[in-house]
C-alpha cells in the first residue's frame, strides 16, 4: 500500500481546512489537505450571506451580545470573545491578500446591527474559498476520503484513506479535522451532499467527546428541494407572508423577521402547518438580481420567479452546533487529534448560532488548531487503521424520514423515541478500512451520529425536571452541555 508521511494532515478542505493550512505552511511544516469531493468543496462555497466581523471596538461588545443571546445560555463567554477580539487580524489579512470583500455590511437576523461582509452579492463562500485556495502551496487530495485515523497506543497519528487509486495510508505528526457538518442526516437539508458527520464519528471512535449533537440549527428559509434563500434577503427588506397573505412574525418575536433563527424558523414551521404554506416576497429588495444572484438562479432552476412572486418556503436542517469538542485552540483531548470548523464545537455558538459567525470561526480557529498541532508533532512507530463503521445505504432513507419527524424543527418525546429505536435497530457493521465503500461508510458515520444525537435529545428533556435542579449552576438552571465518552452519555454542568 502506498505511504506518506507529513508533519500536518488536514482532512476537509473548507474555509477551516484550507486557512489552517495557509497558517501551517507558513510555518514551514509539511501539510497535506484531503477532499473526499472535488473543490471547490463542503458547504464553504454554498455560503450566502458572508462574515460576521465587529465593526470596531466598541461594535466587539454589542457583536459578543447578539452571540450571547443568541446561544441561549450556553455560549462560553470567554471563547465568544477571544474569537471575536481575533476578528479584526483576519479580515485585515483577507482584504490585504485582495479578497473582494464589498465595503458596506449588511445586517441578518439577530444582529443589532450591520457588521456581516460579503463576496460577490450572495456568493460570499465560493469567492472566500477561492481566495484561500489561490494562495495555497500545500497539496490537496481531490477525490480522497478519510476513511478511519491511524492510532498508536493514545495517539492519534494519521488516517487510512481511499482514493481513486486505491488505499493510501497516510502518517502525520497530527491530524486537523475539517470536515464540516452532519446536515444530511435530515430528510431536507441545505447542505452538500458530503455533509454526512464524518469527521465526528472518526473523531468520536478515537476517543474524542462529542458535545451537544442535538442542537441542529434549522434555517428558516429553504426552497422545497432544501436550496437556501440567505437571511441577509431578510435583512435587505424580504418579508414573510403565510398562505393567508398575513405577514405574520410581528407577532411571534419584536424583531420579527430579523429576530434569531430558531425563532423564525419555529414561527414558519407552525405557521406553515396552520395555514397551509409559508412564501418569502424578495419583491421589496432593491436590484434584487444583482444583489442575489445564486437566490433568483436557484429559484428559477425550480421554475419559480422571484421578481414576479412570493416563494414557497420551509425549514432545513443547516448547521451542527454541537461536535467534537475542543479546547479554544482546536485540540479534542485525545494526543494527536485537533479540530476546526463546523465539525467541532468550541462553546462559540452555544445552543443556537448567530448568523454568519461561522465562517469567522471557520478562520480563527483553523489558524490556531493548526499552530496548536504543529507545536505537538510526534510520529509514533506503526500505527494503525481503527475499524471502520458501515450500514447499507438502503436504509438511509427510512432514518431521515425518522429524523425528521422525531428530531425536526419542533420535537416530541415520542417522536425522539421513535426514531432512536428504530436507529438503535439499524445493523451497524465494523469492517477492516480496506472494504468500506463510501455510501456505506457515510451511512454508518451517520447512524452512529444519530444515535447519539436522539440519545442526547432525550436526555435533554429528562434534564428539564425539577430534579436535576442542583446539579444546575446559577441561573442556567436548564444549561447542560451533554456529552458522549465512549459508550456512555454523561450530563456535564456548564462550565465544568
Ligand atoms: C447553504 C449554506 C449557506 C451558509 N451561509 C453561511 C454564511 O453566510 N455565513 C456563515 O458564517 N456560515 C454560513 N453557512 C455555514 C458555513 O458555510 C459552514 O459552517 C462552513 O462553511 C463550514 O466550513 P468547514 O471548513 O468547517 O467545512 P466545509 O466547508 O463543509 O468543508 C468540509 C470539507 O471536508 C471534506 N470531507 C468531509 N468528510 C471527509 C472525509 N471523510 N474524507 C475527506 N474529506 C472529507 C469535504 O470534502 C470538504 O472539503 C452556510 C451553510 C450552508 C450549507
Amino acid at each position: 500500500m502506498r505511504t506518506l508521511t507529513v508533519d500536518l494532515l488536514i482532512l476537509g478542505a473548507g474555509v477551516a481546512g484550507v486557512y489552517a493550512a495557509l497558517a501551517a505552511e507558513g510555518e514551514g511544516a509539511r501539510v497535506l489537505l484531503l477532499s473526499k469531493d472535488p473543490l471547490p468543496s463542503g458547504a464553504t462555497p454554498w455560503a450566502q450571506g458572508g462574515v460576521a466581523f465587529p465593526r470596531d471596538v466598541a461594535d466587539l461588545e454589542a457583536h459578543l451580545q447578539d452571540t450571547l443571546r443568541a446561544g441561549r445560555g450556553l455560549v462560553e463567554e470567554g471563547v465568544a470573545r477571544s474569537i471575536l477580539e481575533e476578528a479584526p487580524e483576519h479580515l485585515e489579512r483577507l482584504l490585504a491578500w485582495g479578497l473582494p470583500f464589498h465595503p458596506e455590511p449588511t445586517r441578518e437576523g439577530g444582529h443589532s446591527r450591520a457588521r456581516v461582509r460579503h463576496l460577490g452579492g450572495d456568493r460570499s463562500g465560493l469567492l472566500l474559498l477561492r481566495g484561500l485556495l489561490a494562495r495555497l502551496r500545500s497539496p490537496v487530495l481531490e477525490g480522497h476520503l478519510a476513511v478511519s485515523l491511524l492510532v498508536a497506543g493514545d495517539r492519534v497519528a494519521g488516517a487510512y484513506v481511499l482514493g481513486p487509486e486505491g488505499p493510501l495510508e497516510v502518517r502525520a505528526g497530527a491530524v486537523l479535522l475539517a470536515t464540516g457538518g452532519l446536515g444530511r442526516l435530515f430528510p431536507v437539508t441545505t447542505n452538500p451532499p458530503g455533509a454526512t458527520g464524518d469527521g465526528m464519528a472518526l473523531a468520536y471512535r478515537a476517543g474524542a467527546v462529542l458535545r451537544d449533537l442535538e442542537f441542529v440549527q434549522f434555517h428558516p428559509t429553504a426552497l422545497p428541494e432544501g436550496s437556501l434563500v440567505s437571511e441577509a434577503c431578510r435583512g435587505e427588506g424580504a418579508i414573510l407572508v403565510n398562505a393567508l397573505g398575513e405577514r405574520f412574525l410581528p407577532r411571534y418575536d419584536p424583531l420579527a423577521e430579523l429576530a434569531p433563527r430558531d425563532v423564525v424558523a419555529r414561527a414558519v414551521f407552525l405557521e406553515g402547518l396552520r395555514t397551509g404554506g409559508v412564501f418569502l416576497d424578495l419583491r421589496p429588495i432593491p436590484r434584487l438580481e444583482e444583489r442575489f444572484p445564486t437566490v433568483v438562479a436557484q429559484a428559477r432552476a425550480l421554475g419559480l420567479d422571484p421578481l414576479k412572486e412570493p416563494l414557497p418556503v420551509a425549514p432545513a436542517a443547516h448547521y451542527a452546533i454541537g461536535g467534537v469538542r475542543t479546547d479554544p485552540w482546536g485540540f479534542t483531548g485525545v494526543a494527536g487529534l485537533y479540530a476546526a470548523g463546523e465539525v467541532a464545537s468550541t462553546g462559540l455558538h452555544g445552543a443556537n448560532r448567530l448568523a454568519s459567525n461561522s465562517l469567522l470561526e471557520g478562520l480563527v480557529l483553523g489558524q490556531r488548531a493548526a499552530r496548536a498541532a504543529l507545536a505537538s508533532l510526534a510520529f509514533p512507530k506503526a500505527p494503525e487503521p481503527l475499524p471502520a463503521l458501515t450500514l447499507d445505504p438502503a436504509l438511509l432513507p427510512g432514518l431521515r424520514r425518522r429524523m425528521g419527524e422525531g428530531a425536526g424543527v419542533l420535537r416530541r418525546r415520542e417522536g425522539l423515541e421513535a426514531a432512536l429505536a428504530f436507529a438503535e435497530g439499524l445493523p451497524l457493521e465494523e469492517s477492516p478500512p480496506d472494504r468500506a465503500a463510501r455510501p456505506h461508510l457515510e451511512a454508518g458515520n451517520l447512524a452512529l451520529l444519530a444515535r447519539l444525537l436522539l440519545r442526547m435529545a432525550l436526555l435533554r428533556e429528562e434534564s428539564r425536571g425539577a430534579h436535576h435542579r442542583e446539579d444546575c449552576p446559577g441561573e442556567a438552571e436548564e444549561a447542560y452541555h451533554l456529552e458522549a465518552r465512549g459508550a456512555t452519555l454523561c450530563r456535564v454542568p456548564l462550565g465544568v
